[in-house]
């Protein structure tokens, strides 16, 4: 397929005369054609606007016709083919067995998606009927729905080119909900963005979809990613990345004069917990699935095990043991970019001069620096250097962790109390364990979204039960996930109507049942017509 390298406003490539960058093999260090052109503010603004222009239309198509253009969606992602893959692959490094799974997971998000708009019970409709002779006061018929926000600017990641990127779940959750889509395409993998563009809108021509519906937009600086923040007829921004350029769109989005809601994954540390029991049990078996965790996808996942607390002893030995000869072991891979691969390598450095941190392994096979490349590394300190350290808690974005010996109970528990909001922890125990610590248990609660037993943060499960997201700097809203098929929540608003006839109502809370969904009717639930 030939690319054109330019943005596509309104579902059509339409030039600029911006400026022009390449995406890099950071393999070989090749540029790939074509030369991308950044998008002007103008385009930021002409997107929007049609977006804007297409909602109305938009959000009036039945759940039916949305989830068809998310089916639509997946399958026109299914017709690009191996040649998307050899794309991402360039771009990204990542591996092509990795991408082949990154990509059923898209589609697999698109579909469920389009699932759960065609059934309905996640409108979460309510109908209290009126009672007009009631005393003292008649109560009047009053009904409630969610309604899409409006134009929605979706920032996806570098390390998930599919599964947060153009056609991620942020924006097939956004759609499923009713809501238009501006993209901001990212420059690390510009190629494969506009690949899945051009089959995003293939979707929306199949199913008569307004143009409006979709633009994406290129950028290499903060430029164009801050007018699309700023602009008057965003209604809401998903944005997927760093904890500094997220906390920069967030301070953007609410100091708007009307504040809009942002909704920020960002970076996460994922302290794992290794009770005594557990590592009596299987000290090797636990370095093994550590190892595992820890360098997939070259350790670059949001869910990557940072920090490692466990109990001085035996046990944490032939773990430590176990660890540093796999780690040894691991050969040197390609990171997503440039960029990447020195930050971690300062990272890496930073961490190992502090006073008191010691590198107990590190891949033994040198990296290629020509290609990006990252080393493994294990680390390890004890319980007073980490506490008087706050910079030993931040999160450095590849395949390395700081394992923590600690004394006893309350050092877990005190350090646990002390962490900022974190996507994810886990906690290794046999289930003795589990009821000895249950202290840790309540305070991990209160600091991440998802508590994870016997198992790591990677290898996200996309369903409904799943939560991605936690207190800040995990996320900025810690309600709402941008995994699973709750993720649409944030893209909606509950709007009540009272005394409304029956015919002029939402289908969805009107008294036929149309779609046999969950509806709350006078205080209970039921799929029967109101
Ligand atoms: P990133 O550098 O923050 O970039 C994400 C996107 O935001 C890019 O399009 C980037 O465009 C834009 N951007 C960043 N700062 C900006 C600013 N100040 N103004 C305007 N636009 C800005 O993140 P990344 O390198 O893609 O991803 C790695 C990070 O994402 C890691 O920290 C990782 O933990 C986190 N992550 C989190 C999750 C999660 O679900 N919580 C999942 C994956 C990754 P430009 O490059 O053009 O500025």
């Amino acid at each position: 397929m030939t690319l054109h390298g330019q943005s596509i406003i309104a579902g059509k490539p339409t030039p600029s005369d911006g400026e022009k960058y390449s995406a890099i093999n950071f393999a070989t260090g090749e540029k790939l054609a074509p030369e991308f052109h950044e998008s002007p503010v103008s385009q930021a603004d002409a997107a929007l606007k049609a977006a804007d222009a297409a909602f109305d239309d938009f959000r009036a198509k039945t759940p039916d016709q949305r989830a068809g253009l998310l089916e639509a969606i997946a399958t026109q992602i299914e017709a690009l083919g191996d040649e998307l893959l050899q794309r991402a692959h360039a771009e990204t490094a990542l591996p092509m067995a990795r991408l082949t799974g990154e990509r059923a997971r898209m589609t697999g998000q698109a579909r469920l998606f389009a699932k759960l708009v065609r059934e309905g019970s996640w409108l979460e409709p309510r109908i209290d009927h009126a009672i007009p002779d009631r005393q003292p006061l008649p109560k009047p018929d009053v009904r409630r729905v969610y309604q899409p926000l409006g134009p929605v600017v979706v920032f996806g990641a570098s390390n998930f080119p599919f599964a947060i990127s153009v056609a991620g779940t942020d924006t097939v959750s956004a759609l499923g909900a009713g809501n238009p889509v501006v993209v901001k395409a990212h420059p690390g993998h510009p190629g494969t963005c506009e690949m899945i563009a051009g089959a995003m809108v293939k979707a929306l021509e199949q199913t008569g979809m307004p143009t409006g519906v979709f633009s994406m937009v290129h950028g290499k600086g903060n430029e164009i990613g801050m007018a699309l923040v700023k602009h008057p007829l965003t209604a809401a921004v998903a944005f997927t990345g760093s904890l500094r350029g997220g906390r920069a769109l967030f301070d953007a989005a609410v100091s708007r004069k009307n504040p809009i809601p942002f909704y920020g994954e960002l970076g996460s540390v994922n302290p794992v917990f290794l009770l005594p029991g557990a590592l009596k049990e299987r000290a090797p078996q636990m370095a093994e699935q550590f190892v595992g965790s820890l360098t997939m996808g070259v350790g670059q996942f949001c869910t990557n095990p940072g920090l490692v607390f466990g109990l001085e002893g035996n046990d944490l030995g032939a773990f430590m043991d176990k660890t540093s000869a796999l780690v040894k072991a691991w050969a040197p891979a390609t990171m997503l970019h440039g960029g990447i691969s020195k930050a971690f390598d300062s990272g890496v450095e930073k961490l190992t001069s502090a006073k008191g941190v010691k590198l107990v392994a590190q891949s033994t096979t040198p990296a290629s620096k020509d290609a990006a490349q990252a080393t493994a590394a294990l680390l390890s300190t004890d319980i007073a250097t980490f506490e008087a350290n706050p910079e030993l808690r931040e999160e450095v974005f590849g395949p390395v962790s700081l394992v923590t010996h600690c004394g006893n109970k309350e050092d877990l528990e005190r350090i646990a109390e002390s962490m900022e909001g974190q996507l994810t922890a886990a906690i290794h125990g046999t289930p003795e364990d589990l009821k000895q610590h249950a202290r840790l248990v309540r305070i991990l609660e209160r600091k991440v979204g998802r508590i994870i037993f016997n198992g790591f943060g990677t290898g996200i499960e996309v369903c409904p039960s799943m939560h991605h997201g936690g207190p800040y700097p995990a996320a900025t809203h810690s309600f709402f996930t941008s995994i699973g098929t709750a993720a649409i929540f944030r893209f909606v608003r509950p709007v009540c109507y009272q005394g409304f006839p029956d015919e002029c109502l939402p289908p969805a809370i009107q008294n036929k049942n149309v779609t046999g969904a969950w509806r709350l009717v006078d205080g209970d639930f039921t799929k029967a017509d109101a």
